[in-house]
């Protein structure tokens, strides 16, 4: 038995000179480098009573011991659960408890807070600091730096990822080997990654986007990455130059947009510029396109599955839409409650088949039943449609549907037009309780800066274009919307804002 995972991405670039990580400080990690910090890494976790299957959550900086982390769970057999550095100590706690963690590794300064949870959880706690030191890297600095990979089947569990927690309590996503596999290699050629990509990554390492989607393909190719702490515009537009590819979150591109700096110049070179984790607005495609001759490439996928669909990387970029099914993964619209499927062109549930679909959710069979059906597809809770020519455009979330007075209204439809009317830099639509309509539409718009919004002209403006019973009863205007970490609108925080409107 091997370690097909590990294998497959890291164990191939032993002895690699080939630069992996491209450092803010002008050094450069190479592959061999990397894996030999991993070696010693994976020791010091079987050292620290890691034993193959053990959860090894972690609350850390992003830095390339971050990704040493990674890659020294998967050589050992661990399951890697990586925890977004903003939660609270209260809410590291329910992930440290949910998940059982074996081990939690923070950050130097968080040790005296957290260590309460980890005893209290019968975890160790060790750290990790962003600029390579922490109790942990002290111990792999003491190792070898060899370690023999322990077996695992395609099958057994790598990874541990919480949702987004955007429609409610994260839940522990199981993914297996394969899981990560199968769509890296999929992603890899679809994209036609090659060792001379250099991808710009700014992303959040604690997700499956920066941490999956960016760092396995740039393992499965070879490539490098210009490893950034984060999202910051300066250094985006300063690092542009010298990177291949970018993947990124909309608001990378709308930050872009806004900046006087970044020119058709600065992304002249660029082979393939990739959004995903939220929407793109097909004006912001198009802007994007208008400045730089370039075609966003949007793709959808999630925690649960990985990626599902792209938009092509030869061949038309709709905007608007995220493309076509990967290959290997089916994606079928059925109705939510009875699912059936619907008609041809019609508005559904998104549900995915394939490999890159998740194990279940850990330790609630009951939820992993309701979502993973009999037939092996997964229930997305995404809503959307394929056009005639097979690309599929998500339309929102079941959770957001508004239902009012009977009817189903779809958010993104009522946003599209609110977007469009003069002054209104971006909305969100939401549903909220209603004494007679059960719920009722209401548009919270974000003025453009320096402009104001004449709410009556709006609504007079939708009275002309869409059916009323999809009009906002009302309108409310915010300066900014609230978003999580990966650009993705909360629309709970809305409905509980405006929970009262018609109370
Ligand atoms: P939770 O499941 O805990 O409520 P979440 O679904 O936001 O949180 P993630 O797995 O990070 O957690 O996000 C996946 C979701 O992101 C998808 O179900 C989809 O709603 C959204 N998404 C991802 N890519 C796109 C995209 N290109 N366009 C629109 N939505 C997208
Ligand atoms: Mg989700």
């Amino acid at each position: 038995m091997t370690n097909l995972l590990f294998d497959t991405l890291f164990g191939k670039h032993a002895g690699s000179p080939t630069p992996f990580l491209h450092l803010p400080d002008g050094t450069t990690m190479t592959y061999d480098a990397f894996l030999r910090r991993t070696a010693q890494m994976a020791r010091a976790l079987t050292r620290s009573g890691v034993a193959p299957g053990d959860r090894v959550a972690a609350q850390i900086r992003k830095s390339p011991d971050a990704l040493v982390l990674y890659a020294a769970c998967v050589q050992s057999g661990a399951v890697f659960l990586p925890l977004n550095t903003g939660y609270t100590a209260t809410e590291l706690d329910y992930f440290v408890t949910d998940s059982g963690a074996r081990l939690l590794v923070c950050d130097p300064s968080d040790e005296a807070a957290l260590s309460g949870i980890a005893t209290a959880n019968g975890a160790t706690l060790l750290s990790l600091s962003d600029a390579g030191g922490g109790s942990l890297r002290a111990l792999a600095d003491g190792c070898p730096e060899s370690f023999d990979t322990v077996p695992r089947d395609a099958d057994d569990l790598c990874a541990l990822l919480y949702t987004s927690g955007t429609t409610g309590r994260s839940k522990g996503a199981m993914l297996s080997q394969r899981n990560l596999l199968s769509n890296a290699e999929v992603l890899t050629d679809l994209w036609a990654f090659t060792p001379k990509d250099v991808l710009l990554h700014a992303l959040p390492v604690f997700h499956t986007h920066g941490l999956f989607v960016a760092v396995n393909i740039t393992l499965a190719a070879g490539g490098s990455m210009i490893f950034l702490p984060g999202f910051d515009v300066d250094d985006l537009i300063a690092r542009l130059p010298r990177a291949t590819t970018l993947m990124g979150v909309p608001t990378f591109y709308t930050r872009l947009l806004e900046d006087p700096r970044f020119t058709e110049r600065t992304a002249a070179h660029m082979r393939l510029l990739i959004s995903g984790s939220a929407p793109l607005l097909a004006e912001t495609h198009a802007r994007f396109e208008a400045l730089t001759g370039h075609r966003i490439l949007e793709r959808y996928g999630m925690t649960e599955t990985n990626m599902n669909s792209s938009n092509p990387c030869s061949g038309e970029r709709r905007a608007g839409t995220v493309g076509f099914p990967l290959p290997g993964t089916e994606i079928v619209i059925r109705d939510p409650d009875t699912g059936q499927p619907v008609p041809a062109g019609e508005i559904g549930g998104i549900e995915v088949r394939g490999p890159n679909v998740f194990q279940g959710y850990w330790k609630m069979p009951e939820k992993t039943a309701e979502e993973l059906r009999p037939d092996g597809f997964f229930v997305t809770g995404d809503l959307g449609l394929f056009d005639p020519d097979g690309y599929l455009t998500i339309v929102g979330r079941s959770k957001d549907l508004v239902i009012s007075g009977g009817y189903n209204i779809y958010p993104k439809e009522v946003e599209l037009a609110l977007d469009e009317q003069p002054g209104v830099l971006e909305s969100a639509v939401i549903g909220v309780p209603h004494p007679d309509l059960g719920e009722a539409v209401v548009g919270v718009l974000v003025p453009a800066p320096g402009q104001d919004i004449d709410t009556g002209a709006v609504m007079a403006a939708l009275a002309g274009r869409l059916a009323r019973y999809k009009q906002p009863r009302r309108l409310e205007l915010v300066e900014t919307l609230p978003r999580n970490t990966m650009g993705k609108v909360q629309k709970n925080l809305l409905r509980e804002l405006f929970a009262d409107s018609f109370a």
